[in-house]
């Protein structure tokens, strides 16, 4: 069934295209010496906009330019103001023979029409399979009609377009016009007709944008003409793997999709590229999953990719593969003994398993980072350091699933071997600790004086996690003489706000029990240190002694910290 709806999509997509001997071809590699240079914007595009994408989406997705967007110089000037490039619809194929379309009228110029082996007016290859009924092909080898599509290519320029997007385009069937005296041709036939016509489009094209683009949709890169690819710099992979009439992944993945770019691999040398098109949404998967094969196997490519539908957009989930970037290979496709495929790129890794069966991979290379973040599960896979430079990572892929990985720095700075180590220091840490818990408590740690913790103000006062107590860290082990300075701990001051607190001098103030009548901008100057938003009952605290990594009951105590150490200064309550 595949390949049945395999020919009818591509059909539907384009005209159908045979097998093609083109009699005088030119030898390929002239015809890329002669071929210019495609734009580096476009050569290093990875997905892009198409059709009717949300404005808001467009300014902020990593899309370098838009397909099928409308022939309005305001849109094509807003897209051109962000840095990006929009590319509107045309097709030489075909047109209503009424109504104005692409700056004509047909009813006008019957002439234009392609004529059939039996004289009629040849019908759109639509007709039947889309219902394009009193659609007709044009002749595009008359001169006329050249002329008038040229000049809707120009005035598509002059409204700021990057160039056009040229549908339909297959092997040309012979046009019988000049035998029954329809019109009369330019080229002898169909093939030097269009040949020439891409080529003139082209040139119209760079000569209002010279990093402008011509891109075409035959729906099938792989057999497109070398004479046709020299003149445009992008093909369409029109369905690419899901599309809208199989509600399955359609086509033969390793035959059909895998390897598209090893068959025009000297177009893609010379800077071309192939948008992928995917219709997604229409299989019996999940279209999260669809996504991420189609974009896996795009970019493993390194093609650019459109996954053409709203709901991409929507689901952000799903619309992070228009926000990553995986920069430019660094490798060939690698593919595993299990046939896992992957890629790793300046900025990532793409992988896809064509297999019905997981498949891993354990990758040892030269990491920029330490993380690996799987774009699929937003989760992130640590690099393991085998030296300062090398690393590993194993990287697992579902049956049937693509996934991405972009490389993302760890908050560590210790994570990779050969670096400096982590200061031994950490571990070297005194903690002073007051019971019952007493705020702004002083002692002096080798003569140099430390507070407890004493809580502070966000919209209101939090004695915080560390309230009562201090942490003091050391570089390497050894002996600490800890003094308690205050034997008695009174009545604490406590601003009544965080502005306030700036201002608390304790020093200047503490003396005074001189509270005033009146307002105070303080929550009081008699404040429990226990628990200072209440105020003080009772004498205060007076130490009575060592606790914990110390004991005793003098005010000096000494202490060795070979690691995590806790000492504890115990107060008792004066009636
Ligand atoms: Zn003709």
């Amino acid at each position: 069934m595949h390949s049945f709806k395999f020919v009818a999509v591509l059909v539907a997509c384009a005209t159908a295209l045979s097998a093609l001997v083109i009699t005088g071809a030119i030898a390929s590699q002239e015809v890329l010496a002669e071929a210019p240079k495609s734009p580096e914007w476009l050569t290093q595009s990875e997905t892009y906009g198409f059709g009717s994408a949300p404005w808001s989406f467009i300014q902020t997705a990593k899309w370098r330019f838009v397909t099928h967007v409308p022939a309005s110089r305001e849109y094509l000037m807003a897209l051109r103001a962000i840095g990006k490039r929009g590319f509107p619809y045309v097709t030489f194929y075909q047109a209503h023979i009424f109504g104005r379309y692409q700056g004509m009228n047909l009813s006008e110029h019957t002439d234009w029409l392609a004529i059939d082996e039996k004289g009629r007016w040849r019908r759109t290859g639509f007709w039947d399979s889309e219902d394009a009924k009193n659609m007709y092909c044009t002749c595009f080898n008359t001169e006329g009609y050249r002329k008038a599509l040229l000049a809707y290519v120009r005035k598509l320029m002059e409204m700021g377009a990057g160039g056009v997007f040229i549908d339909n385009v297959g092997f040309p069937q012979k046009c019988y016009g000049e035998k029954f005296g329809a019109h009369k041709h330019v080229y002898p036939t169909e093939m030097e007709a269009f040949t020439a016509l891409l080529k003139e489009t082209r040139e119209l094209i760079r000569s209002y944008d010279p990093d402008g683009a011509l891109f075409a949709n035959s729906a099938s890169p792989a057999t497109l003409p070398d004479e046709w690819w020299r003149w445009i710099d992008c093909e369409m992979s029109e369905s690419y793997i899901c599309t809208w009439v199989s509600t399955t992944r359609w086509g033969d993945w390793h035959k059909d999709w895998n390897g598209m770019d090893k068959k025009i691999s000297k177009w893609m040398k010379a800077g071309k590229q192939v948008c992928c098109l995917s219709y997604v949404g229409h299989t019996t998967n999940n279209v999260k999953d669809d996504c991420f094969f189609c974009y896996a196997s795009a970019r493993i490519m390194n093609m650019i990719w459109q996954g053409g539908r709203q709901v991409v957009y929507d689901d952000p989930e799903l619309s992070v593969l228009y926000h990553i970037e995986t920069g430019q290979p660094v490798t060939e496709e690698k593919v595993t003994s299990e046939g896992l495929h992957y890629r790793v790129f300046k900025k990532g890794v793409v992988a896809v398993n064509p297999t019905d069966k997981e498949a891993a991979v354990e990758i040892k290379r030269e990491w920029p980072t330490s993380l690996l973040r799987d774009v699929y599960s937003n989760t992130a896979l640590n690099i393991q350091w085998l030296t300062a430079k090398t690393g590993v990572v194993k990287l697992s892929v579902p049956p049937q699933s693509g996934r991405v990985y972009v490389f993302e720095p760890s908050t560590n700075p210790y994570i990779r071997a050969g670096l400096a180590a982590q200061p031994a220091s950490a571990g070297y840490t005194l903690t002073i600790e007051t019971s019952p818990t007493l705020a702004a408590t002083r002692f002096k740690v080798d003569g140099i004086p430390v507070y407890t913790h004493s809580g502070s103000y966000t919209t209101k006062y939090e004695k915080g996690a560390n309230f009562g107590r201090c942490s003091i860290s050391f570089e390497k082990s050894g002996v600490h003489t800890i003094e308690v300075i205050d034997l008695e701990k009174k009545a604490l001051m406590v601003a009544d706000n965080y502005w306030e607190s700036y201002k608390l001098d304790e020093d200047a103030e503490f003396e005074a029990n001189r509270a005033k009548d009146g307002y105070l901008p303080r929550l009081g100057k008699l404040m429990d240190p226990a628990d200072p938003v209440k105020f003080m009952e009772g004498g205060g605290y007076a130490f009575e002694g060592w606790d914990g990594a110390g004991t005793g009951k003098e005010k000096t105590v000494t202490v060795r910290v070979d690691g995590p150490t806790r000492l504890v200064a115990k107060y008792r309550k004066l009636e």
